[in-house]
């Protein structure tokens, strides 16, 4: 992420909140603040690199804390690792759900899913892709009553998308949702990548090996959701790749540059037929016979 966007993204935030006078606490005050106010906390986590560094933090704070992770079932297999990996390290209270259908039978109703688009009207919610809604709101709504969740803190960063930068400007960083009946938190709302990767460094946190692989993001393989997936996607499973890209009637990247070189071949021969055919006026022989 460009540090320079990341810093306007964070600047248009706090102005907003300075305005609104919507106040904000370091991470640390945060979680506790959350712990301090209700009965039943949780930490929200995906095993990506914002939401194990507010894990770290409030592990140091409540060790048992109630650890929500959603497999919406076709997370990374890295990523799966590592959440194994990290629960037996850090001896997490670990709960994992699961939706009751899949990403692919949502693809063959709804089609893959599109980018989120805010529109100027900062009243209307951004929309959600229809996979988003089933594997993952509404696995984490029955997830929060199962287990009488009533404050989630996550790691939610507004650095992250212009999207978040503009609904959580209005929000600020703690706030009631009525479609999930309960509190959440977002300790680290206002860090940039720097901050993130010191905080690991300091801490000595293992990272989701997928970063290490220079991936920017751990959701779902196959999401067609963000800006970049086609390049993390043909890095990190070049079948999937292949699949969705001939389910969409797309070209691959290695297809599109095979017809780039087939129609440069086409172009040199027709060149060279051209030149043939006036060299043969002249009566020198053929370009071909010359080279
Ligand atoms: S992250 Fe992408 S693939 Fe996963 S549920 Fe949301 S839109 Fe669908």
């Amino acid at each position: 992420m460009n540090p320079k966007i990341e810093e306007a993204r964070i600047n248009f935030v706090l102005r907003t909140w300075e305005r609104r006078q919507i106040p904000f606490y370091t991470p640390e005050e945060c979680i506790k603040r959350a712990l301090a106010k209700h009965k039943n906390v949780c930490v929200s986590w995906s095993g990506g690199k914002c939401s194990t560094a507010v894990l770290h933090m409030t592990l140091q704070l409540k060790p048992d804390i109630v650890v929500l992770n959603n497999d919406t079932g076709v997370e990374y297999p890295e990523t799966r690792q590592y959440i194994k990996d990290m629960t037996a390290k850090w001896n997490i209270n670990l709960h994992v759900s699961k939706p009751i259908t899949t990403f692919w039978k949502l693809v063959k109703t709804h089609g893959f899913p599109q980018m989120r688009a805010l529109g100027i009207d900062k009243k209307k919610r951004p929309s959600v892709p229809i996979c988003c809604k089933r594997l993952k709101e509404d696995v984490v709504k029955g997830a929060y009553k199962r287990y009488m969740v009533d404050a989630d803190l996550d790691g939610l960063r507004v650095a992250e998308s212009r999207v978040r930068m503009i609904a959580l400007a209005g929000y600020g960083q703690s706030y009631y949702t009525k479609g999930y009946k309960v509190w959440r938190y977002h300790p680290i709302i206002l860090w940039n990548e720097k901050q993130l990767n010191e905080y690991y460094t300091q801490h000595n946190i293992p990272l989701n090996p997928l970063y290490l692989k220079g991936f920017e993001r751990s959701g779902c393989m196959p999401c067609t959701a963000f800006k970049n997936w086609a390049d993390n996607l043909s890095k990190a499973n070049p079948k999937m790749y292949a699949y969705i890209m001939k389910r969409m009637g797309k070209p691959t990247m290695d297809e599109f540059l095979k017809s780039g070189k087939e129609m440069q071949q086409i172009v040199e021969e027709q060149f060279v037929r051209e030149c043939d055919q006036q060299i043969g006026k002249d009566k020198k022989g053929t370009l071909l016979e010359f080279m």
